[in-house]
């Protein structure tokens, strides 16, 4: 089975999308990778989804991510006496750690850290930002705020505080046994909510060990301010541009979207452009105009994924979004503006084997318009470094590991598959060439370009690079 698309689609399981001939659905409309959001359902709900993918991965034959996404350090405010309350602009509004229900003076704020990093003048957001707070005077148990901008509000809110670090490990309680969990399942990739610094990347690395590949999602004003050393230690990045557009002003976000996704890309890693893409689809089975443009921008930037969250989570159309995603992508890839826009977005390979194969890869490839560029790897590091060329040819990526197989299909434009390791040079053009056969990529007489690490059999960098043509 073949995909001609470069650009991949990352949706969330929810309610709407549990039953394994959902998936399924949703798999042959074109979703590369799920993602299970614990911010929301129970672990017997994840694993009933995790175990559907696996189930289709091996009536299919081919390799399909898994992402766990942590709820993270997600700030909630407590429960009011009697419902909902109305605070107006200009009010006196307390937070504190009064186990007490709220009313409309005051509300629990369960987070005793936060108070200690508070100080007059922060704003504090409720609501999705619906609601602000200033805080006008704090100690280490309570803060007196006013009421900036008013509204209802109703219990377990969630607040932000976009100003301040905050001292919070990314990894909550619940997110170490929901981390600990989806290893135990056997997830490919981990999302990690509100990272605020590269220690936090660093601090779930600790605990992972490898066993999963770590998705930073940028999401707090205070991780932008130290992106090339969050992306540096992330092994791919997600513009979360959800929380990030309550934590920073609208007109904000469209600019840092282009600044992450070029960061990433800089670095040669995955980036997935995320929230709202396409929300109207939650409950019409058409999205906006603005949102079919807003999924286009995603893929002339050259990003490597674009997500998909209520709208096939809740959403009444999960299939048919999905079905819209691949459309909008297929059609920006037609434009041969698109392609000049990646040619002129190129990147200088740096001083290493691996970049240096990969140049030359995409190059001889493009030069004699090979049907696929064959790429051997152990670990994904090179299919991955490959990738970041961005060549016009499609990339077939062979490993014998199931865990790299799975991990690629986030990644631009490769087309992963298993395959044992090569043992000599004519055991791996033979490989190769029936690999690009099997899968639609290659016909009698075309040519692919094959790389891989001398010697054979020994996980090692690239450093052989063959032309061959198919019988
Ligand atoms: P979420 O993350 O859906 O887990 O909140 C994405 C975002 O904030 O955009
Ligand atoms: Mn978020």
């Amino acid at each position: 089975m073949r995909r001609t698309r470069q650009t991949k689609i990352l949706a969330t399981l929810g309610p709407a999308t549990s039953d394994p001939d959902m998936i399924e659905a949703l798999f042959m409309a074109g979703v590369d990778v799920f993602r299970l959001n614990f911010s929301h359902g129970e672990k017997a709900d994840h694993k009933a989804r995790f175990d559907a993918i696996r189930a289709l991965e091996s009536k299919t034959g081919r390799p399909i991510a898994i992402l766990l996404d942590l709820q993270g350090p997600k700030l909630r405010i407590g429960a009011f006496a009697d419902g909902p309350v109305e605070l107006e602009e200009g009010a006196a509004f307390r937070l504190d750690l009064d186990a007490a229900k709220g009313d409309q003076t005051r509300v629990r704020l369960p987070h005793p850290e936060i108070f200690k990093a508070l100080e007059p003048g922060a704003d504090l957001l409720l609501d999705d930002g619906r609601l602000r707070l200033t805080v006008e005077r704090c100690d280490e148990a309570s803060a007196d705020c006013r009421v900036a901008v008013g509204g209802t509000l109703s219990e377990r809110k969630g607040v932000n505080v976009p100003g301040v670090v905050l001292p919070l490990s990314p990894l909550t309680d619940k997110d170490r046994e929901d981390l600990a969990y989806g290893l135990e399942l056997g997830v490919d990739w981990v999302a990690l909510s509100f990272v605020q610094r590269p220690e936090d990347v660093a601090e779930a690395q600790a605990i992972i060990e490898g066993r999963a590949w770590i998705m930073a999602k940028l999401e707090k004003p205070a991780a932008i301010e130290r992106l090339e050393e969050i992306v540096e230690l992330s092994d791919g990045i997600m513009v979360a541009r959800g929380d990030l557009g309550v934590e920073m002003p609208p007109e904000d976000v469209p600019v840092l979207q282009r600044d992450i996704v070029r960061s990433a890309r800089r670095a040669g890693k995955p980036v997935v452009v995320a929230t709202q893409m396409l929300d109207s689809m939650v409950d019409a089975p058409v999205p906006t105009r603005a949102e079919a443009s807003d999924v286009a921008t995603a893929v002339y930037d050259g990003a490597d994924a674009v997500m998909l969250s209520a709208e096939t989570a809740v959403g009444a159309y999960p299939v048919e979004t999905v079905e819209m995603m691949d459309r909008i992508i297929q059609r920006v890839q037609k434009d041969p503006y698109y392609r000049e826009v990646i040619e002129a977005q190129r990147l200088e390979p740096e001083a290493t084997t691996a970049d240096a194969m990969s140049a030359a890869a995409r190059q001889v490839g493009e030069t004699i318009t090979a049907s696929a560029i064959v790429t051997y790897t152990t670990s994904g590091s090179t299919t991955v470094r490959i990738a970041r060329e961005r060549p016009d040819r499609p990339i077939i990526s062979l490993t014998p590991r199931e865990e790299t197989a799975r991990k690629l299909a986030l990644v631009w434009g490769v087309h992963s598959a298993r395959a044992p390791d090569a043992r000599n040079l004519d055991d791996m053009v033979e490989t190769a060439l029936h690999q690009a056969k099997i899968d639609g990529f290659a016909e009698s007489d075309d040519r692919i370009v094959v790389t891989a690490g001398v010697p054979f059999g020994t996980p090692g960098k690239t450093n052989l690079l063959r032309i061959a043509r198919l019988p």
